[in-house]
């Protein structure tokens, strides 16, 4: 079986379960949570949020990038999220890397040097804290908006308040 077809047949085994066709285009908890796009948890889980609770806008290392901040905005105006929750995790692939090391590694396999910032950071509780504080700083949410920020440890399934945290503590 190729994948197209398996992911056709796994999604003919969803739709026959499939039960929140009701649910409202605004988040019933309005919350937004940015996170890493790692596999190995998902933001509504560790967080037990269900289905319709929050938006995810999930990216390489759940950083405040324009484009995250694109989505969070209209999340905020257009859907009426009112808390960001901003996560990043042990164990990351952009921990403890650097732009020089990325684009070089995309040059050997492509050719192609990027021209890509990919945002890499050197310790998760100082990074979250950073996008925290530039979400906090953006202009564009309303007075009332709040932005939290955890550190989700990938070997525990356990937050983290990142304040707590010292560098390389995790
Ligand atoms: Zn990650």
């Amino acid at each position: 079986m190729t994948l197209h077809d398996e992911l056709l047949a796994s999604n003919a085994r969803y739709a026959t379960e499939f039960s929140a066709g009701a649910l409202r285009i605004r988040p019933l908890r309005q919350i937004a949570i940015l996170t890493c796009m790692d596999s190995r948890y998902t933001a509504q889980g560790v967080l037990g949020l269900s289905l319709g609770d929050s938006h995810v806008i999930r990216n390489a290392g759940g950083r405040a990038s324009d484009d995250a901040i694109r989505s969070l905005v209209l999340s905020s105006t257009a859907l009426g999220t009112r808390w960001c929750v901003v996560i990043h995790h042990t164990d990351c692939g952009l921990l403890g890397v650097t732009n020089d090391e990325l684009r070089a590694r995309v040059e050997a396999a492509t050719g192609v040097r990027p021209d890509i910032d990919f945002l890499p950071f050197e310790d998760a509780a100082a990074s979250v804290m950073e996008d925290v504080a530039a979400l906090r700083a953006c202009p564009y949410f309303p007075p009332d908006y709040e932005v939290l920020g955890f550190v989700y440890d990938v070997t525990s399934g356990l937050l983290r308040d990142p304040r707590a945290l010292g560098r390389n503590r995790l």
